[in-house]
């Protein structure tokens, strides 16, 4: 190994763990439901972004079995070359059809549909509005642009307006886009979408909303965009397979020309293997059952209601979500670890998330019920909320 290599990752990983932010990542044996295993211990999972509980799901794993079946394992390339299968169009025009647009056009990752997506539409000499607390793949999708990245306060709509205007009327940009998460994931708060298409109309900008946290929960699970009517209106919806999809995978829906265009220049899409057939064909699958009934959103909401009024009623602050995403806030960062380790070993799974992740001082556990949890799952991690928050101090 390369001693300059060997230093630097010494001096790294020390770094971190001197810092509290090296971390230690968990096996989870078997699948990932509203219960799951690690290490031999039973948890009530509440770490998930398994919103509808189909990573688990019957029909979605028939519908894989089928594809190996019919289709074999792997996709065999890119898609441009001979990866695209029927099951990727059929796909694709499912999406569409769920969406509300013209047309989709599918990645590997949600990750992957952010690095092919903005920097195929924006370039050097273009201007990329960005609320501050957008998601990382979004961030790094823009500095790959090349494009100048101009920070919005956090759904502050006089700053995107001060910011739109500057920016279209210094006459230094080709074009102008706003990026925002429909909704965001640390705190479950929903972007400001109407006025939002209002400003870019104003200011002619470029709309771009990732609704990761989004389909499947918001709209009828159908999405942000499509919960306030804007499918019309928002230029580029991209979304994620992965979340309460419950598969892998991420997609961008918008106009035929916007697709068209994006199937030659995301470089994704261009220089990665196409999804494989399993994977395709149970996404397929994921986004029929939603379209087909609302019973897994309606029972997502249902939860996510409950353990939030049981949260509030035992004393937590559970900050301002208007989703089932339910922040514990803490604060001070070890004291949150702490909470968190303690949740864990009483059987509660749910994730400390601190500084970098937000802002200092408002270190949070974080817990994301989904439609797969049971009543009585939900009441024994009350309890242990209970007895933990009196131990701690904080209730
Ligand atoms: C999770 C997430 C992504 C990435 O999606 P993957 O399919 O997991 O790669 C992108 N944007 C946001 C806002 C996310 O929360």
């Amino acid at each position: 190994m390369s001693q300059i290599l060997k230093d630097y990752l010494n001096t790294q990983l020390t770094e971190l763990k001197d810092n509290g932010l090296y971390n230690e990542i968990d096996v989870v044996e078997g699948e990932n439901g509203p219960v799951i295993s690690i290490d031999g211990q039973e948890l009530i999972n509440l770490s998930s972004n398994n919103y509808l509980g189909l990573a688990t799901d019957e029909d979605l794993k028939q519908a894989a079995k089928e594809a190996v079946d019919s289709h074999g394992v792997g996709a065999g390339a890119v898609r441009t070359i001979n990866g695209t299968l029927d099951l990727h169009k059929e796909l694709e025009d499912t999406l569409a059809e769920f969406k509300g647009t013209e047309a989709v056009i599918a990645f590997t990752s949600g990750f992957n549909a952010n690095q092919g997506a903005i920097p195929a539409i924006m370039k050097k000499g273009d201007a990329i509005l960005s609320d501050e607390l957008n998601h990382a793949s979004i961030i790094d999708g823009c500095r790959l642009s090349g494009a100048k990245i101009i920070r919005v306060n956090h759904s502050d709509m006089d700053d995107l307006r001060k910011k739109a205007k500057e920016a279209t009327e210094s006459g230094e940009y080709n074009k102008v886009m706003f990026i925002t998460d429909g909704v965001f994931s640390m705190d479950g708060d929903v972007a400001l979408l109407p006025e939002i298409v209002e400003i870019a109309k104003e200011f002619d900008l470029i709309t771009y909303v990732d609704d990761a946290h989004g389909s499947g929960v918001m709209g009828k699970g159908a999405g942000t965009v499509k919960h306030f009517g804007l499918e019309k209106e928002v230029d580029m919806q991209m979304g994620t397979l992965s979340k309460a999809i419950g598969v892998v995978g991420g997609y961008v829906a918008g106009s035929q020309e916007l697709i068209d265009y994006l199937k030659v220049a995301g470089r994704p899409f261009l220089f990665s293997t196409a999804l494989t057939p399993a994977d395709t064909k149970a996404i397929t699958e994921a986004v029929r059952k939603i379209m087909a009934s609302t019973e897994l959103h309606d029972k997502l909401w249902e939860n996510g209601d409950y353990l939030k009024a049981g949260l509030k009623n035992l004393g937590f602050d559970i900050g301002h979500s208007e989703t089932p995403i339910t922040p514990v806030i803490i604060g001070e960062e070890k004291l949150t670890q702490e909470f968190s380790k303690r949740l864990k070993e009483e059987g509660v799974y749910a994730k400390s998330i601190v500084f970098p992740t937000v802002p200092r001082g408002t270190g949070r556990v974080r817990n994301m019920p989904t439609a797969a949890h049971t009543k009585e799952m939900l009441d024994d991690a009350l309890k242990i909320y209970e007895k933990v928050g009196k131990e701690l101090g904080i209730i």
